[in-house]
């Protein structure tokens, strides 16, 4: 008991080394910017429970609705029942499963090059591997909007970090002329930036990065399963195959589970394989993962009509918005913004339509610039008309209740 009356008794006479993280929240709680984590009681799907209320769901990255998709959900339980549920290791100690490397091979046959490395997530997958093909002589030239992963990497390479303005290929051009030729240089854009929807500049970029030698690398979070034949992403949309150095993709968003992957070279995937920290320090995914993804290869081959009618809910429901008369920025892709400038509003507008049934998050500074707050939608293949209508019109009735339209 003597021990646990010096550990009170110090704790007591300790000021809280942390106080300043409570002065914080409540100066976001002052802004009207505190966020109460929304909780899912159902599946993710199109028309779920969150904080025990029925809603539309437009904040989903979900976009061909594979989460539940009942061949995915098999051959995960299949793959658990058969292998367990951990790998027990990182890839290059035990960790690495026959699945895993079936995986690979699906993913680089998927994205068309010769080899392919699975991570954790999106996130380690662009963090590590910018962070280990590139060092603190070489050069990084990136769009300003890339995702955080991309930008963590960059600092983590301890590379010069050279930002365009977004999408702005002759801007780029004016850094690079800057550089001396035999510079080693990195040019990177996300294939659809996360906020707005719309696509990187990339066949500029590629040209680019062929005229002065640069490795060009393209991140397809949110393209992969969304753009190009059976959702081969952005390079297959613009037809750039073979011209883009290092393809990052995830199997997060689109293909519905979780992980992230490089398609590229042998000798690319080698490298990460022996330098990639995500890969060479933390656990490999489990079977059921591996399972899920290879499943979800399978059911963008065989059900063609998922991607045709994620993109026929896509064209209806932002002209939808665009005839209510909403700034949706310059979105090309099934992410429409629903733009309104300043945070409070945006946060005011998303938790309106949540109490009218539709979920649509607000977003405000640091995930998009100040006084671009916004609240994103996201349509799936799998919201039925009835349902995006119905988000219309609440759209429509908070829009004009909160002034934002006239
Ligand atoms: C979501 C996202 C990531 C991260 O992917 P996860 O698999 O969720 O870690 C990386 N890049 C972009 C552009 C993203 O939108």
């Amino acid at each position: 008991m003597a021990s646990g009356f010096s550990r009170t008794y110090t704790a007591a006479m300790r000021r809280d080394p942390l106080e300043y993280l409570s002065t914080e929240l409540q100066a976001l709680r002052d802004q009207g910017l505190y966020r109460r984590l929304r909780v899912l009681d159902a599946e993710q799907k199109a028309r779920t429970s969150i904080d025990h209320r029925v809603v539309i769901n437009l904040s989903s990255n979900n976009y061909l609705g594979l989460t539940t998709h009942p061949t995915l959900v098999e051959r995960a339980l299949e793959a658990t029942r058969r292998l367990g549920v951990g790998s027990g290791s990182v890839r290059t100690i035990a960790g690495t499963m026959e699945i895993h490397m079936e995986l690979e091979r699906r993913l680089a046959a998927f994205k068309r090059t010769e080899a392919a490395v699975v991570f954790q997530s999106g996130f380690t997958a662009n963090a590590g591997t910018v962070s280990s093909i590139l060092g603190r002589e070489d050069v990084i030239i990136s769009d300003e909007l890339n995702h955080a992963s991309i930008i963590d990497g960059a600092r983590l390479s301890r590379a010069t970090i050279k930002v365009f303005p977004h999408r702005d290929a002759g801007a780029a051009r004016q850094i690079l002329k800057t550089l001396p030729r035999e510079q080693r240089t990195l040019l990177i854009t996300d294939g659809v930036f996360s906020m707005d929807g719309d696509l990187g500049a990339l066949p500029e970029l590629c040209d680019l990065a062929e005229e002065f030698g640069c490795i060009m690398m393209v991140d397809d979070a949110h393209a992969s399963g969304v753009f190009g034949d059976c959702g081969r992403g952005t390079v297959d949309h613009f037809g750039l195959h073979g011209r883009v150095d290092v393809q990052v993709g995830t199997l997060s968003k689109a293909i519905g589970a979780l992980g992230g992957y490089v398609a590229g070279s042998r000798a690319l995937i080698e490298f990460l394989y022996h330098r990639a920290r995500p890969f060479l320090f933390s656990t490999s995914h489990p079977p059921a993962v591996a399972a899920a993804g290879l499943a979800a290869l399978d059911v963008l081959e065989s059900e063609p009509q998922l991607i045709a009618q994620l993109w026929e809910n896509t064209r209806f429901f932002k002209a939808g918005l665009q005839a209510l008369g909403f700034d949706t920025g310059a979105s090309e892709s099934p992410i429409t913004p629903v733009i309104v400038g300043d945070a409070a509003l945006a946060m005011q507008l998303s938790d309106r339509l949540f109490e009218k049934g539709v979920f649509a998050q607000g977003i405000g500074f640091p995930t998009v610039p100040q006084g671009k707050a916004r609240v994103r939608t996201i349509v799936t293949a799998t919201h039925t008309r009835d349902e995006l209508q119905f988000a219309l019109d609440c759209f429509k009735a908070v829009g004009a209740e909160l002034g934002i339209l006239r």
